[in-house]
């Protein structure tokens, strides 16, 4: 896990962070997604700096262990003086060994977001799912960790003040809140009560703006005005003309109906798989993936 630097802001991986959910429902299944509803709690990764610090880190990383059902694995966690913030060796196992940088020696709150994302290492290991790529990879950790109820702990480690910042992981804190909102989306869950750092809250709120916009979009009914003339207008332009794309860049598109009808196809806003219906007004659409209904008009 990497360390230090500014902190980068906004939605820079925002395509990857979307395949990343996808590629995790496509794994997992639905089913088993749905055994995640529960978060880890603060109480259970909660280490004050009066704790013993090896006890004290075998005890969280059991806990994170325990949260993926991963019964026979079995984490050490050691720490040095490295450059990096984290890091875990991915071995056959059942014993992972998990290197936290020294500075947590001295900032102990911060161990549990770190060992979120190496435990979620030895998670998607043993799933055999990774992306190709270092930095794609870092971003489906983060991203699956944060989905399946750990990673809320990284974005709560994003603190600002006048003099210092910190930040664990490979998303930008809106990146964190916007799976985060979309895990919250999916499970109801309120996350918010959760955070000790007002920066994480308000890059929470940032995130949850960003995810309900993808529930805003057509053929979705809750697009807004200006939106559902745009669609009418490139739905026209697909009839009229088939094979033209529409003019800007949209999430949805039309298959030209040679013979048969038009059809459109657009991201489930919660999964993002991609939901191909016939265009024929209004209907409920049950994403295949993740099984959300969708009020559309087609
Ligand atoms: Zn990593
Ligand atoms: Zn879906």
């Amino acid at each position: 896990m990497a360390n230090g630097g500014p902190v980068e802001h906004g939605y820079p991986h925002l395509e990857t962070v979307r395949a990343a959910i996808t590629a995790l429902y496509r794994r997992l299944t639905y089913d088993t997604v749905r055994t995640f509803s529960t978060s880890v709690a603060p109480a259970d990764v909660a280490f004050c700096d009066t704790d013993d610090l090896h006890l004290g880190a075998q005890r969280v990383a059991r806990e994170l262990v325990r949260h993926y059902r991963l019964p026979d694995a079995r984490m050490i966690v050691g720490f040095r003086e490295m450059t990096h913030a984290a890091n875990v060796e991915l071995a056959a196992g059942p014993e992972y060994f998990i290197e936290l940088n020294d500075r947590f020696r001295t900032h102990r709150r911060d161990i549990g977001a770190a060992l979120a994302h190496e435990v979620t290492h030895v998670y998607l290991h043993r799933l055999d799912l990774s992306f190709a790529g270092t930095r794609e990879n870092e971003i489906l950790t983060d991203t699956a960790a944060t989905y399946l109820g750990a990673g809320w702990l990284l974005l709560d480690a994003y603190r600002e003040d006048a003099v210092s910042s910190q930040k664990l992981g490979y998303l930008t804190p809106e990146e964190f809140g916007y799976v985060l909102a979309k895990r919250a989306l999916f499970f109801h869950e309120d996350p918010s009560v959760w955070f000790t750092s007002p920066q994480a809250y308000t890059a929470y709120a940032e995130g949850m703006a960003r995810a309900r916009r993808d529930e805003r979009e057509p053929p979705l009914t809750a697009v807004g005005w200006a939106g559902r003339r745009r669609y009418a207008r490139d739905r026209r332009r697909a009839r009229d003309t088939p094979g033209t794309a529409p003019e800007a860049e949209v999430p949805y598109a039309f298959t030209p109906g040679a013979r048969g009808p038009l059809r459109v196809s657009f991201p489930c806003p919660a999964c993002r798989q991609r939901i191909r219906v016939p265009v024929r007004g209004r209907v409920r659409v049950r994403c295949a993936l993740c099984r959300t209904v969708w009020e559309c008009d087609t």
